[in-house]
């Protein structure tokens, strides 16, 4: 017979079930930052501030100047599952946002202070307003909750302040400071080489551009010199030499796929290369599939597939996403890279007999 007594089951209280809920998606500002870059992509912010102190575990702002939020949504802008960006199960099919489940604000209001200061163009001055656990809350004691008039400029500043302050210190996976910076600046630079088409092409603009992301971070000296300024030229191009410096620039090399007769459905692929010739340290691997992204130096693509194709419900962190012929796009992205590179060989051995 076992040793151990049943115990009762009893339900846990709402305020833990959250917080519990929360770690779950949020385990380090990284996590935050992330979700909190792609609500201003989401919002067609085309220049995006961020500001980490320790790391982000003292704050991590993000300043972006995007379409910003209307007073009358502010109570629900940290509520768990609301959301502007689906209504009906058919709207998955049809996504263009990173975001679509209302749960990132949500879970940052239950683990750290966050505060949020944010103006449509139509307002006249903008609004600010605290969160706890999901809710409005006053900012300092003794006050209310609802959201108070200030200045500002178009758009939206998130603060997310001693983030994860409730959170028993055992139960924290975080590491110092400088290794919690390392990922926000991993993080900084994925999303300063999104791929075209993830942000809606504007008026009078001719091509797509990246948008323009600066990170500084007040960790080591309060200097003020950004940590990461994406190139005004925005090009893909320029934005990799940006990042990851001019020899792996000058070794770049574009493929390009897409769908054939024989395929059910039309995709498109961008992949960006590094020739035989550049010896990365680690290779590495990034392929994005619409607005999902995997990171790597060595190669580098983009896939645009009809999002009805795409199966993005599969992680609450997007994560994983499954496609449709997932095989098939990838061998043909494999081959086009392929005659890319061979075609590069090629040339190279030209340039030595010669
Ligand atoms: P989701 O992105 O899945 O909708 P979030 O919790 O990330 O959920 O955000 C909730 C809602 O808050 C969004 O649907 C959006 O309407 C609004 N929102 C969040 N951040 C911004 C922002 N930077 N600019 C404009 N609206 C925002
Ligand atoms: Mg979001």
């Amino acid at each position: 017979a076992s040793a151990v007594d049943p115990k009762p089951i009893h339900r846990l209280e709402e305020s833990l079930i959250n917080r519990i809920a929360a770690g779950e998606i949020i385990h380090r500002p990284a996590n935050a930052l992330k979700e909190l870059l792609e609500n201003a992509l989401d919002a067609g912010a085309t220049q995006i501030k961020i500001t980490a102190k320790d790391g982000g575990l003292k704050l991590l702002q993000i300043v972006d100047n995007g379409s910003g939020i209307r007073r009358a949504d502010l109570p629900l802008l940290a509520a768990r599952f609301c959301t502007s960006k689906l209504s009906t199960f058919s709207d998955l099919s049809k996504l263009q946002t990173y975001g679509f489940r209302g749960e990132a604000l949500a879970s940052i209001s239950h683990v750290a202070h966050l505060n949020v200061v944010t103006k449509t163009r139509e307002d006249s001055c903008a609004w600010r307003a605290s969160y706890s656990d999901g809710l409005l809350a006053p900012a300092k004691a003794g006050t209310s909750a609802d959201p108070k008039p200030c200045a500002g400029n178009d758009g939206t500043t998130i603060a997310v302040e001693d983030i994860f302050y409730n959170i028993p210190l055992g139960l924290r996976a975080l590491k110092s400071p400088s290794d919690e910076y390392a990922r926000i600046l991993d993080v900084v630079q994925r999303y300063a080489i999104q791929p075209k088409r993830l942000l809606p092409v504007q008026e009078g603009m001719s091509s797509y551009r990246l948008p323009l992301l600066v990170l500084n971070s007040t960790y080591q000296t309060g200097s003020n010199t950004a940590d990461v300024s994406t190139p005004s030229s925005r090009t893909v191009k320029s934005a990799i030499k940006t990042i990851y410096g001019p020899n792996v620039a000058k070794e770049l090399l574009e493929a390009q796929a897409e769908a054939g007769p024989e395929d059910e459905f039309e995709w498109q692929a961008e992949a960006w290369l590094i020739s035989a010739n550049y010896h990365a340290k680690k290779p590495a691997f990034l392929l994005f599939i619409n607005q999902s992204a995997r990171l790597g130096l060595a190669f580098r693509a983009s896939l645009d597939i009809d999002p009805s194709k795409v199966d993005v419900n599969v992680h609450p962190t997007k994560r994983e996403v499954h496609f449709l012929d997932e095989e098939a796009i990838t061998q043909k992205v494999a081959d086009s890279m392929q005659v890319v590179l061979a075609a590069n060989a090629q040339s190279r051995t030209f340039q030595y007999q010669t």
